[in-house]
């Protein structure tokens, strides 16, 4: 499959792609994780998961969340070539990162609190995407219209989450059978795996514009690893977006975390290197009050910090995009100026052809 990274340096590209490569295959559970999702899980009430999550010990540094072995290999890369390198800033209107809101809804419990919680995020100048499960709980139409309506964005979470989807290839394409009906259904475009499985080839199969299965880095998860990638990319024919803040769930109840100060620390480091600010949040975990305040506190915290471009994932894969064959056209043609005059590029179209000159810069130096 064709990847394509925003830093143009040929050696950059293979080692990234050498990466997503590897976290890509990376998708089968131990038979340890097989049994428990299969035959416990299911059966297991919920307090009794979040125990054995939070007594899961997992060897991390005090940085697990930043993915400097990737931005090491990059930097290094684009130190050792001499050329040039052509490329155009990552985000439009001279912002400095990008910041964009998912949910995954797990359950009907989480269902009842989107409406909550889309109203304050709405009220604070946010739209989310929200990722749903078609074969598991009740979707309410009326409700997916409604957010709609208001410029949030609906996304595919699965198939029913039962932990199956990857269990061979068969399978899979027998329910992206069913997810690409979903997808048409409830006029989404994008898709998240469920417990952030991933296959990028296999992914190919539904008829969506991104997915968002990756991540950049994250060692709790069922499948640890990471793409290292803190920007979007282009994998094969869609465009792939990966969460590059730690979960709610990981914060809270995996490492019993109190605050937004890990969110914060890892904003700093996206801010730094002009990255994608993506949160990965949970309205099923979202119902305690401090859980809650914790993470519109966060996002307050980010609405003063300003300069940021605030795009649901749709908007940002269809940016990242055209960007990418802005790009291109510029590598190919020499030009020296790029026309955004056309009307589908929306408000991202202006001003967006600043020269691409620090971010690669910032990028940390060898120590
Ligand atoms: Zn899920």
């Amino acid at each position: 499959m064709e990847f394509s990274f925003f830093f143009k340096n040929r050696a950059a590209q293979e080692k990234a792609s050498a990466l997503v490569e590897a976290d890509s295959c990376n998708f089968r559970l131990s038979p340890k994780y097989r049994f428990y999702y299969r035959f416990a899980r299911p059966i297991m009430p919920i307090f009794v998961r979040q125990l054995l999550q939070k007594g899961r010990k997992i060897p991390t540094e005090f940085d697990w969340y930043e993915p400097n072995a990737f931005m090491r290999l990059v930097t290094e890369c684009c130190e050792l070539a001499k050329e040039e390198i052509t490329t155009i800033h990552p985000w439009p209107n001279r912002t400095e990162f990008a910041f964009v809101l998912t949910h995954d809804v797990e359950t009907s419990v989480g269902m009842r609190h989107i409406a909550r919680i889309a109203d304050i995020e709405e009220g604070l100048g946010f739209r989310s995407s929200w990722n749903l499960i078609p074969y598991k709980y009740k979707i309410d139409m009326g409700l997916v219209n409604d957010l709609r309506d208001r410029g949030f964005e609906i996304g595919i979470h699965g198939y029913n989450h039962d932990g199956q989807l990857y269990s061979s290839r068969r399978v899979f394409e027998q329910r992206a059978v069913g997810i690409n009906v979903a997808i048409k259904k409830y006029g989404a475009v994008g898709f998240r795996s469920p417990m952030v499985h991933r296959n990028l080839n296999w992914l190919q199969a539904l008829d969506v514009e991104y997915d968002s299965s990756c991540f950049d880095i994250d060692p709790f998860q069922a499948t640890p690893g990471g793409v290292g990638s803190i920007w979007p990319f282009i994998a094969g024919k869609f465009v792939e977006l990966p969460y590059t803040l730690p979960q709610d769930h990981t914060l809270f109840v995996g490492l019993g975390e109190l605050d937004d100060r890990i969110w914060k620390t890892k904003l700093d480091f996206i801010i730094r290197h002009q990255g994608m600010a993506m949160m990965l949040t949970h309205p099923d975990y979202l119902t305690s009050r401090r859980e809650s305040e914790t993470y519109f506190r966060f996002l307050k915290y980010v609405k003063e910090i300003g300069n940021f471009w605030h795009a649901t994932p749709k908007e940002l894969a269809r940016w990242w995009r055209k960007r990418e064959q802005t790009v291109s056209s510029l590598l190919n043609n020499d030009a020296t100026s790029i026309d955004y005059s056309d009307g589908d590029r929306g408000r991202c179209h202006t001003d967006a052809a600043v020269t691409f000159e620090t971010a690669l810069e910032r990028l940390p130096k060898r120590v």
